[in-house]
């Protein structure tokens, strides 16, 4: 499998058109959107202020030619581009990442979102809009649905990316009623694979990190908590349709995540065995507010998008590995 995601557009690109925007195309997963973007044909502006996300993600989309990155701060109206559709993914995503820069969190979330809507609306494109699982919190319904209106703490120290993303999506939803602009939903279920930056602080990052380097895995609480891994190139094949179908009916939203539910104990083992190591764990307090089960029900997503994901989680962890053995043996030679 390779590590880079290659689902199409299948709208015609030509050189005439204008570019698509993917904001926070730096990071992890904007750059595998960026990427299947190119492979499509299309252009790309980037706007990303690199606080969470790396440029050497795009090192070979700055290659082709197609693709620009504009280093800015969304938040502070950076001049967006005519755009033939605006991915919107900036935001800190990590708990650690978030929680280290909250009000940047919350503020990329509400003024950054509301450059990107007043960006479409002078376009008049469609917005992808990259929401969470987080908007439902430590739910009480299983599996989500998106007519679940979740159960967040407002004042924890995960409020600022919930709170942020609800607020992204409640903004869009107003935006949408009162200037029509056509934004889509997506609420997006933990991702991993390659270009995951190894001190991301998320447990795919960490436990593949600390196989790697024969350590014992940090496994916070019980470990029984449950999470679905959606491998990153089903996600941007979803990203990507969501995008380019019918309007959907009040902008979705759509769930977008693998429905495989898996504990935090279940995926140590795969991890170890993936690696070739013996399992070594260690018990880590559990993080404030942290859910204790997150499974998507993907209906609307197969309904609307005929999306459903494909990658296993071996399969999806064993790309993954090969990434960060590469990454770590460089960072070791260096
Ligand atoms: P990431 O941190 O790798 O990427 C986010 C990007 O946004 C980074 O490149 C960062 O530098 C950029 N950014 C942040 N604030 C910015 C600002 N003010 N101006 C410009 N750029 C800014 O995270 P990711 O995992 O690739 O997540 C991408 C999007 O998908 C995020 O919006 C996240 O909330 C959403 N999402 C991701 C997951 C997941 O499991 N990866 C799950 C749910 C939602
Ligand atoms: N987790 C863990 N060990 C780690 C990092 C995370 O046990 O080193 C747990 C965390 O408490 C949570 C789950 O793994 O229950 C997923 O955490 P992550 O930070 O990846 O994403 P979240 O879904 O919480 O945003």
């Amino acid at each position: 499998m390779s590590g880079t995601a290659t689902t199409v557009i299948e709208t015609g690109a030509s050189a005439a058109s204008p570019p698509f925007v993917v904001t926070g195309g730096a990071g992890f997963v904007g750059s595998h959107l960026v990427d299947s973007l190119l492979a499509a044909g299309h252009r790309v502006v980037v706007v990303d202020n690199l606080v969470t996300g790396r440029e050497k993600n795009l090192k070979s989309a700055l290659d082709s030619g197609r693709c620009e990155i504009v280093r800015a701060d969304l938040s502070s109206s950076p001049d967006l581009p005519r755009a033939q559709g605006i991915f919107h993914l900036a935001s800190p995503a990590s708990p650690p990442g978030y929680q280290r820069h909250p009000i940047e969190t919350l503020w990329v979330n509400a003024a950054g979102t509301r450059n990107v809507l007043e960006a479409a609306r002078r376009s008049n494109c469609r917005v992808v809009l990259a929401s969470t699982s987080e908007v439902y919190g430590d739910p009480e319904v299983h599996p989500q649905t998106e007519t679940y209106w979740g159960c967040v703490n407002p004042v924890g120290i995960r409020s600022c990316y919930d709170e942020g993303k609800r607020y992204a999506e409640a903004l869009s939803m107003a935006y949408r009623r009162v200037h029509g602009v056509d934004v889509r939903i997506a609420r997006i279920f933990n991702t991993y694979g390659p270009r995951m930056d190894p001190n991301d602080g998320r447990v795919v990052s960490n436990f593949v990190t600390q196989a790697l380097e024969n350590r014992p895995l940090s496994v916070y609480g019980s470990g029984s908590q449950t999470r679905s891994f959606c491998y990153v190139s089903d996600l941007v094949r979803g990203l990507v349709a969501l995008m380019a179908v019918e309007p959907i009916p009040e902008g979705g939203p759509v769930n977008l995540g693998n429905p495989k539910e898996t504990t935090v104990t279940e995926l140590a083992k795969i991890v170890a065995e993936i690696t070739g190591v013996r399992l070594q764990t260690r018990t880590d307090p559990s993080p404030a507010d942290d859910p204790r089960r997150r499974c998507p029900d993907i209906s609307r997503a197969r309904k609307y998008l005929g999306w459903s994901p494909e990658v296993p989680l071996a399969d999806g962890l064993r790309a993954t590995v090969d990434h960060f053995r590469a990454e770590l043996g460089r960072a070791v030679a260096a």
